[in-house]
């Protein structure tokens, strides 16, 4: 890879009890790419993830952001340098709009910043940078025309686009999605997968993506990681990865 990845793992290792679920994995999320972890039940995909988000400590190895050594920061610190992720079950408030869903979380950011609330003009001018900035997530997912919907008219598909454009108001660097595609119909899976490839050419985000769907996550997808028995076992572009011996045997030996 040219550019200097946004995020790594170096030689991150995890254990519970007597099963080694991670065994010296280094993986990296380049800038504005869209790199994908896959392996088999069990190859510990999930572990790489939450030790990467901060819900799990790592025995051993280290996890950096931006040059930032961030292995010992708990999540909501990870969040504020720019790790963001998305949850299985969108988390929305259903009563709310869908413009209101996206502003929300600019609310209780700023709301601690007192002095800025007190210096109203600022504060409105804020607010409308905010809104621009919704409304241009918001047409990159194919969203805008609902702003005024409430979140409960929306499909599966749609909430978990809406989560994301929530996600997306903080700015984030790089953003971990676990199986986005999971219970979507495969013409959505496409449609998603798309959004993600304008998402980090128009906001210069990067995306680490864990997902089964390989038939369609492949297709759009720079760069993969498979993993095998806690350790990754190929790494390259996606037509490379597939192919490679180590891959096939995963699958198949289980
Ligand atoms: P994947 O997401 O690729 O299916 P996981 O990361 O969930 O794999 O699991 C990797 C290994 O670690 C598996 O053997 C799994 O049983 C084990 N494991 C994962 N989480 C725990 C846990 N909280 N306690 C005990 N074993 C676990
Ligand atoms: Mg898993």
């Amino acid at each position: 890879m040219s550019l200097s990845p946004i995020l790594y793992t170096e030689n991150v290792s995890k254990r519970f009890g007597g099963v080694v679920a991670l065994d010296g994995v280094n993986v990296h999320v380049s800038p504005k790419m869209l790199t994908l972890v896959i392996g088999p039940n069990g190859s510990g995909k999930s572990t790489l993830i939450n030790v990467i988000g901060g819900i799990l400590r790592p025995d051993g190895g280290r996890v950096v952001l931006n040059g930032r050594d961030i292995t010992k920061l708990p999540p909501h610190a990870r969040f504020r340098l720019g790790l963001a992720r998305t949850f299985q079950t969108p988390q929305l408030f259903t009563s709310l709009s869908v413009l209101e869903n996206v502003l929300v979380p600019m609310h209780e950011y700023y709301e601690e910043r007192v002095l800025e609330i007190l210096l109203r003009n600022a504060w409105r001018l804020r607010e409308r940078e905010y809104i621009d900035r919704a409304f241009q997530i918001l047409r990159l997912l194919n969203l805008d025309h609902l702003w005024d919907a409430p979140a409960s008219d929306l499909s599966g598909g749609q909430m978990k686009l809406l989560e994301l454009a929530r996600i997306l108001m903080s700015d984030p660097r790089v953003i971990v999605l676990d199986e986005p595609l999971a219970g979507v119909n495969p013409s959505l899976a496409n449609e998603i997968m798309g959004y993600l490839t304008s998402l980090r050419s128009e906001l210069g985000v990067s995306f680490l993506i864990v997902e089964h769907r390989l038939d369609i996550a492949l297709k759009f997808v720079d760069y993969v990681f498979a993993m095998h028995q806690g350790r990754v076992v190929a790494e390259g572009p996606p037509d490379a990865v597939v192919k490679h011996p180590a891959v096939i045997e995963a699958y198949l030996g289980g």
